[in-house]
């Protein structure tokens, strides 16, 4: 059922993506949804192009607290590459869904507003019964730019200021 009144709280939310590097390098793009950040894992890391499809299979839910989480974890190295608040922009005929019905629906429309990400995003969901697999899409508005490449031009952590490789050296236990 869809509610035709939403109060601004059900509405807005923060994100954070999390460049985590372990067996394989990936982006973790992770969505306060319902009181926990609903997460996919983005191999590519998403792109500010608007023609660019970035697979992001879902992964588990984590904690709020995770938003934070940065640092060297045994064979695993986490920067927290992006972070800001959101704001769900889907809709059914016309009238705004919050998230988790969008989320159940197969296709969420954000408003990011991070440091480096910003304007509209899609996750639209693939038919698919095995895997939970979704397609991570830039919308085509003033913020879609082809020539902007966050992951390449700004790998840098939005809370230290430090790469995957200073995070890596710096929290290394003492010998
Ligand atoms: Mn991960």
């Amino acid at each position: 059922m869809i509610k035709r009144y939403q109060t601004l709280d059900a509405m807005t939310g923060r994100f954070v993506v999390q460049h985590h590097l372990a067996t394989a390098d990936h982006f973790d793009f992770r969505l306060e949804i319902e009181g926990v950040l609903v997460s996919w894992a983005v191999p590519k890391g998403p792109s500010t192009d608007s023609r660019v499809r970035r697979m992001a299979i879902r992964t588990d839910d984590h904690d709020l607290s995770h938003e934070t989480v940065e640092g060297a974890f045994g064979r695993s190295t986490v920067l927290v590459w992006d972070r800001g608040d959101y704001t769900t922009t889907s809709r059914v005929a016309g009238d705004p869904i919050v998230a988790a019905a969008a989320l159940a629906r197969g296709r969420l429309s954000v408003q990011l507003n991070g440091q480096k990400l910003r304007g509209g995003w899609t996750l639209i969901r693939l038919p698919d019964q095995q895997h939970e697999t979704w397609l991570l899409i830039k919308k085509a508005d003033a913020y879609a730019d082809p020539s902007y490449d966050p992951v390449a031009q700004f790998p840098e952590s939005v809370l230290s200021g430090r790469t995957l490789d200073e995070i890596a050296t710096d929290d290394q236990p003492e010998p």
